[in-house]
């Protein structure tokens, strides 16, 4: 789709420097009166967040602010505010004076149709941006998108309010794996404190976000742990679930959040490949890894993306052929660590 002519692409900012980049989106944010913002399909806590705290800041603003996502928001996150009235759709064609795109290192991650005709701003903190937007702020050292769009909300001058401090701390609570991965900096607690300052209440927090299993999911984390195989002299933990698991379990996909995690608390275990077979040839494979071990790269090499220590994609084809390529290429990932 051509771009609309009433929204000209302007020269395009590629930057890193986050005062710079701040102080554009903001001009452009006060010239503007009607917003689309939306993320990832498949949403989970860091793209909700940060759209809903960025909807909140807007509105503020007297702006006219829409939140379309591909995919609804996993149930535990229904009772933080705003998110039942995210609008779930696969097309947009609305009016808009501007398009925020959260978390997307590409405009295709949306699986939202339309959107190209948009003045796009794109915030994201994944290594890889495409730099699809008219302007492009990206910051890998982020622990989350949220953290970024903290400092664009501070910028333009609306309170903290209860409503956009749980956004942020959702999003630092939940990118970081409560507070595991890596790139969590002084900066991330300080963010953090200013949210417990606007009434944030972190022990709440990690209850509803993490405390939040049906008996099912229970079912669910003892099958899928009964069936880990172990590879590479126990370095490797490899998950692999099944329509037929999930029904025995009484779950949905959304279940699935967070199991990939559990593998890495075993001391031993370095990395985790989860296998997830929703179609009869559509594989969806998560990794996870600790410290220096680079799944990311992995994770690329099947036009997939993420972080160092959290990526993903999508396969397609016969899998156990897949399955042995993609444990093999995790493997030399972390032979290739050095330490390991
Ligand atoms: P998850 O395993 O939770 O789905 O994803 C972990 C991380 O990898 C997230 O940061 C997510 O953005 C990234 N990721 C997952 N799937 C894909 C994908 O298909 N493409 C890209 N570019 N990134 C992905
Ligand atoms: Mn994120």
């Amino acid at each position: 789709m051509p771009p609309n002519p009433s929204h000209p692409r302007i020269a395009t900012m590629k930057t890193s420097d986050a005062a710079v980049a701040i102080a554009r989106i903001r001009d452009e944010v006060l010239a503007r009166r009607r917003f689309l913002i939306t993320s990832h399909a498949r949403p989970d806590g860091d793209s909700i967040g940060s759209q809903l705290a960025m909807a909140y800041a807007l509105r503020l603003l007297g702006k006219d602010v829409r939140v379309v996502n591909r995919d609804p928001a996993p149930p535990h996150y229904l009772m933080f505010p705003g998110v039942s009235q995210i609008e779930i759709a696969d097309s947009v064609s609305g009016e808009f004076d501007a398009l925020f795109v959260m978390e997307c290192s590409d405009l295709k991650r949306t699986q939202v149709a339309g959107l190209e005709r948009y003045f796009a701003v794109n915030i994201d903190h994944h290594a890889g941006n495409t730099m699809f937007g008219a302007i492009n702020w990206f910051d890998v050292s982020a622990a989350a998108c949220g953290e970024m769009v903290f400092d664009l909300i501070m910028s333009l001058g609306v309170g903290l309010t209860r409503e956009i401090a749980t956004h942020i701390y959702l999003t630092i609570l939940t990118d970081t794996g409560s507070f595991h991965h890596s790139h969590i900096t002084a900066r991330t607690f300080d963010i953090c404190r200013r949210t417990a300052e606007a009434g944030v209440d972190p022990a709440a927090m990690a209850r509803n976000v993490f405390d939040s299993n049906s008996f099912g999911k229970l079912k669910l984390i003892g099958a899928l742990l009964d069936r880990m195989e172990l590879a590479d002299n126990g370095r490797l933990a490899v998950l692999q679930l099944d329509d037929d698991m999930l029904q025995q379990a009484g779950c949905t996909h959304h279940d699935t959040e967070g199991l990939i995690n559990l593998p890495l608390t075993a001391r031993e275990i370095k990395a985790v490949v989860f296998f997830k077979l929703a179609l009869p040839d559509e594989i969806r494979v998560s990794l996870r890894s600790k410290g220096s071990v680079d799944i990311r790269q992995v994770a690329q090499a099947f036009d997939g993306g993420g972080h160092q220590n959290a990526a993903g994609f999508t396969v397609h084809g016969p899998f156990q052929q897949l399955r042995q390529t993609i444990i093999d290429r995790v493997v030399a990932a972390i032979a290739s660590t050095p330490g390991n």
